[in-house]
């Protein structure tokens, strides 16, 4: 027996109804212009992809279309919620309808900036220079902040100058390696933006 899924009950349901309707109130002509601006769509003959919103913890499922072009190259034509999704059913907030901006957008920025202390503007780093200098502020801060023992003499061991907050895309594996990290590093400062 075939699977019907949300999101083939939904189209056979709306084009059996427009169908019906249309033929009764003798609207055959709509019916056949409708068609003709469906196959007119720009995701037709598409190829479609399913992934998750990579905003949140929600886990909204998207869906991408895709064409390859004459070039060899695949355009992005558009994202969207995908209906079958129990999750979100089709919706997406307002942040991850613009989910589409992360891959096209002229404005994303593609690689490290850094300003220096005193300078006026951004200048562009490698991500080697970049992990260079947050290794380098990580053990500098450490070495002038931590803590081997409380005021009664307790040992603690611990990093009170480095705070970590994960982001609210952090898959659980991320979430404990990132905390198995900082717990090594003796941070005590840790926080999760879980956004659920
Ligand atoms: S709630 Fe919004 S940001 Fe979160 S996963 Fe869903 S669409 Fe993305």
């Amino acid at each position: 027996m075939p699977t019907v899924t949300r999101r083939t009950f939904l189209k056979t349901g709306v084009a059996g109804a427009g169908a019906l309707a249309a033929s009764g109130l003798g609207f055959d002509v709509a019916v056949a212009e409708s068609t003709k601006v469906k196959q007119s769509l720009r995701i037709a003959g598409a190829r479609e992809l399913h992934s998750i919103c990579p905003y949140c913890a929600v886990g909204c499922s998207l869906v991408a279309y895709t064409r390859l072009k004459s070039d060899g190259n695949w355009e992005l034509l558009q994202i969207e919620g995908d209906p079958d999704s129990p999750v979100n059913e089709g919706r997406l907030c307002p942040k991850g309808a613009t989910a589409m901006q992360l891959a096209v957008s002229p404005r994303r920025i593609e690689s490290p900036l850094y300003r220096p202390a005193g300078a006026t503007g951004w200048q562009k780093i490698s991500w080697d220079q970049m992990l260079d200098k947050i290794a380098q502020n990580i053990k500098s801060s450490r070495d002038a902040t931590f803590v081997a023992t409380d005021g009664n003499g307790n040992t603690v061991n611990r990093t009170e100058g480095i705070a970590f907050a994960g982001g609210a895309a952090f898959s659980s594996e991320e979430g404990y390696f990132a905390t198995k990290l900082m717990r090594g590093l003796g941070l005590v400062h840790l926080e999760q933006q879980a956004r659920v």
